[in-house]
Order: structure tokens, then C-alpha cells, then sequence
């Protein structure tokens, strides 16, 4: 599996999908760059989640708040003063580690010893140590199992400290203290401090939500995994506010609402669980991820968080103003609940590229083998839909493709070409998941015919020009 990773990693930048940020000049870790067909893929999963979300949603609006945000936000939302994760540094590789991950590493080991109750049982003590901030037992704990760091091997560790994973930056040209702002960790505290903008001007009831995407900052310790973790990435939340006590109901709703837009776009079954929180943060009343089986095993990819009253209210205590909603089918002012779904733009990516990647092996006509690389994504969000092919540049043919190409661009995206040999060309575009090739020969001038070719069984058949955009509308 790990060797199919690197060679998804590759395949990504070879074809245009992401590079490594800065990579004239070596890079910068854990930031990334997405390329033409990387922008459009991923471009295809915000608007396909943005769709979902406020379009064939019942009561959910969209907002685009700014990454900077009054710095008074992060002291109510708690991260100023919690968002910190329990560090540690190796002494003789000047390493520092987040230290549940340096567990977790510990536990995959484990686990692939075949030593799964021990691995979970090491988990598990770890998280109630977390919980209870118990850094002189999680240090035993780390000492007790030898556990060593990766670079170099030896288990001479620091004690553990707190650090914080906010990016500061300074407001205007004077450094004081007060004018220190922050890179938002997270999208939905923009959401939050617009409830009432939003309530008001959209006119909207509880219960009812707040979608937004939009890029967040983290400057994680243990970047790791290709885009898995990065330091900018993108987040795409909505926040659903509802009446005390019916929670935990939404919850369940939007647990099921969530999991089915993951196979929606084809991701299978087996590759998609849930993982209930058995630490849950302080202000939640239930938490669960949405894991997907990453090369590298399964992560969390969503997370569904029923958050309560508690950031509204801590807003209104921090910010002095009444956010209270009157709900007038009862008759009663309240602070709505909040039921959030929260999931990672770039981890969607690259778990959409891991599912759909495929090296191929072909039996051709004369019992030879072959080979291609073809990603199966869903034509909803494939970066190009449709290419176009004339068989030869003679007799006309570009001319016929070209007017089909300038009609079909306007309604998706195409890609016209007519160099190398049509086989040459349709591996090129298997490479980045192109569904749908039609080629236009001699024929099609005759009868206005072309041939169709499906990118996954490679199927062709021939079709009517005229039946040709409703075709390829029919799948996007
Ligand atoms: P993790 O445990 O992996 O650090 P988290 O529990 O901190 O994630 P949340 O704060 O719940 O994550 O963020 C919601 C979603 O945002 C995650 O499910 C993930 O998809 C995405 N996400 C979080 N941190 C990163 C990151 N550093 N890089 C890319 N995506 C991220």
C-alpha cells in the first residue's frame, strides 16, 4: 500500500494535480500547490459539496467570511487558550512530535504485528491520559514502551509542553501586543459571530444552517502524508442551528446526510466507517468521524460534532451582545444547539485520487498484455469531462471536431487535441480521469456519427452528434 502512495504522489505531479509549494526552491513543508487539473478537481468538490449543501438542502445558507477575524473570537472559542497540542522533542534528533502521533505510530506497528489488543489498549490509556492532561504519566507511558522517534531511533525525550497551533501576525505597523491577529484554525467561528446577520437577513428559522469553505491555518508539528496534513489547507463546515434537546436527532440525521454524499461520488462502502469520539471536547455532547481507508490506513476524513450551545453563548459573554433567537412556534427565547459537519477540501482530494487510481493491466486482441494508469473519478467532479479527437488532421476532420468542441465548452469543460495516435491520447486522459472521448473520422462527416469511448470498461459505441451533450449531461 505504501508503494501505491508514492506512486499516487507521483502520478499527482507528473500529471498536473499538486506540487510541492515553492519547489524551485526546495519547497516548504507541508504546503502544497494544486496544478490545472488539480484546481479543477478540487474546484469540482467545493461546488459539488456547496451544491448539496445549499441548493438541494432544506434551510441552509452560504456565507464567505474573512480568514482574519477580531481577536476577542479566539479567546471566547477557546483556542487561544487550549488550541495547543502536547508536544515533545527528541533530544538527539531535535525532533519535535506531536504526541498522540508518535503513539498512533507506535500502535500501527503494533497492529500490523498482529498485536491489535495491545495497540488498543495502548491508545486508550493514552487518550485518558490526554484527558486528563496527565503529561508526567503520558511521558511514563512513552518511556514504558520504548517508544522511539523515527529519525533517530533513541527514546531520550524532553518532558512534554503545550504548543500552540495558531499562525500570529501583526495588525498594522506597530508590534503590541494588542494588535496581534490570527490566521483562523478553523472556518466555522466566522460562521458563528454572523448568526444573527445571517438569522435576520435571510430570513431564516431554526432550524436551519450556515455553509462556508474557505482556507484555514495550522502549524501543525507532524506534517505529514502528502496532503493529508498541511499547514494551509481548506475547510468546507455548516453549522446547523436547532432547538435545545432536538440535537441529538440532527445529529443522527446529519451522520447519514454525510456518509450518503461520500458514496454519492462513488467512494465504496467497505472504504468509508464511522469512529465515535470516546474523548469528546469539552464542548461537545457527541462527536464521530467519517474515516476513509487511506493508503496509509484509515483517518478521519469528516468530522460530525454536536457542539451545543457552547460557542454561541461563550460570544455573547465575550462579545457583551445578546445572541438569542425567539422561536416563535413555542413562544420562547433560547441560544440555539449547533450540530456541525466539518471536512478537509484537500483530504476530500486525495481521497478521491487514492480510491480512483488504478494501474491497469489490459489483455489485448492478440493475447499480449498491456498496461494503463487510469483514475476512476465521478464524471460530477471529474476535472475534464469530455475530449475530443479527430482521427487524422486531414479531410476536414479538425474543423468538424472543432465545432463540436466550441458548442460542448459552453456547457462543460473539454479538452480538444489531434496529436499522436488516438490510443496515445486516450491514455492521456485516463491518466486524469477523463469519463467520456469521442473520436470524429471519416464517417462522422457522412452520417454525422462519432465514436464514443467509456473511460472504465473502454466500451466505445457510436453515437449521434445531436444526442452527444445530453449524453454527457445525463452522467455529470
Ligand atoms: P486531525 O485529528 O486529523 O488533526 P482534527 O480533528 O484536528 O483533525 P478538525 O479540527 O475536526 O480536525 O477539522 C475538520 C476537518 O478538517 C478534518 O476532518 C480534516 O478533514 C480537516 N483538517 C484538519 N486539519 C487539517 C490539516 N492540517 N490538513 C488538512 N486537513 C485538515
Amino acid at each position: 500500500q505504501e508503494n501505491n502512495f508514492q506512486a499516487i504522489i507521483s502520478h499527482a505531479k507528473e500529471y498536473g494535480f499538486v506540487f510541492p509549494s515553492s519547489e524551485i526552491y526546495d519547497g516548504l513543508s507541508a504546503v502544497y500547490d494544486y496544478g490545472p487539473y488539480g484546481s479543477e478537481l478540487k474546484k469540482n468538490i467545493r461546488d459539488y459539496w456547496w451544491k448539496s449543501m445549499t441548493q438541494l438542502s432544506d434551510n441552509i445558507v452560504g456565507i464567505d467570511a474573512a480568514i482574519f477575524m477580531h481577536p476577542t473570537t479566539w479567546k471566547a472559542s477557546g483556542h487561544v487558550d487550549s488550541f495547543s497540542d502536547p508536544m515533545i522533542d527528541n533530544k538527539d534528533s531535535k525532533k519535535r512530535y506531536r504526541v498522540d502521533h508518535l503513539f498512533e505510530a507506535h500502535a500501527d506497528k503494533l497492529t500490523e504485528a498482529g498485536r491489535q489488543a495491545e495497540a488498543d489498549a495502548l491508545l486508550k490509556t493514552m487518550d485518558e491520559l490526554l484527558a486528563k492532561e496527565d503529561y508526567i504519566g503520558l511521558k511514563q507511558l512513552l518511556d514504558d514502551n520504548k517508544i522511539v522517534c523515527s529519525i533517530s531511533k533513541t527514546a531520550n525525550w524532553t518532558d512534554i509542553r503545550q504548543f500552540n497551533l495558531m499562525f500570529d501576525t501583526q495588525l498594522g505597523s506597530v508590534s503590541e501586543e494588542a494588535n496581534t491577529i490570527y490566521l483562523r484554525p478553523e472556518t466555522a467561528q466566522g460562521i458563528f459571530v454572523n448568526f444573527l446577520n445571517v438569522q435576520k437577513t435571510a430570513r431564516m428559522k431554526v432550524p436551519f444552517g450556515i455553509a462556508q469553505t474557505g482556507k484555514a491555518f495550522r502549524n501543525e508539528i507532524v506534517a505529514r502524508q502528502f496532503i493529508f496534513r498541511m499547514r494551509e489547507f481548506e475547510q468546507m463546515e455548516m453549522q446547523f442551528f436547532c432547538r435545545p434537546g432536538t440535537e441529538l436527532e440532527w445529529y443522527e440525521k446529519w451522520k447519514q446526510t454525510r456518509l450518503e454524499w461520500h458514496l454519492s461520488l462513488g467512494t465504496p462502502k467497505e472504504k468509508l466507517r464511522f469512529h465515535d469520539h470516546v474523548k469528546l471536547a469539552h464542548y461537545a455532547n457527541a462527536a464521530v468521524d467519517i474515516e476513509f481507508d487511506f493508503p496509509f490506513g484509515f483517518k478521519e476524513l469528516e468530522g460530525i460534532h454536536s457542539r451545543t450551545d457552547f460557542d454561541l453563548k461563550r460570544h455573547q459573554e465575550f462579545s457583551g451582545k445578546k445572541i438569542s433567537y425567539f422561536d416563535t412556534e413555542i413562544n420562547q427565547h433560547y441560544i440555539p444547539f449547533v450540530v456541525e459537519t466539518s471536512i478537509g477540501l484537500d483530504r476530500m482530494f486525495l481521497a478521491i485520487l487514492s480510491n480512483s487510481y488504478e494501474e491497469e493491466t489490459l489483455q489485448k486482441e492478440d493475447g499480449t498484455k498491456d498496461s494503463r494508469i487510469v483514475l476512476h473519478i465521478s464524471p460530477k467532479i471529474s476535472p475534464v469531462k469530455l475530449a475530443i479527437f479527430p482521427l487524422t488532421k486531414k479531410d476536414g476532420l479538425p474543423d468538424l471536431a472543432a465545432e463540436i468542441f466550441n458548442d460542448c465548452r459552453k456547457n462543460f469543460k473539454c479538452f480538444y487535441e489531434e496529436k499522436d495516435a488516438i490510443g496515445k491520447r486516450y491514455r492521456r486522459q485516463d491518466a486524469i480521469g477523463t469519463p467520456f472521448c469521442i473520436t470524429i473520422d471519416h464517417q462522422s462527416k457522412e452520417d454525422g456519427t462519432v465514436t464514443l469511448r467509456h473511460r472504465d470498461s473502454m466500451q466505445q459505441e457510436r453515437i449521434n452528434i445531436k444526442d452527444l451533450k445530453n449524453i454527457i449531461q445525463s452522467f455529470i
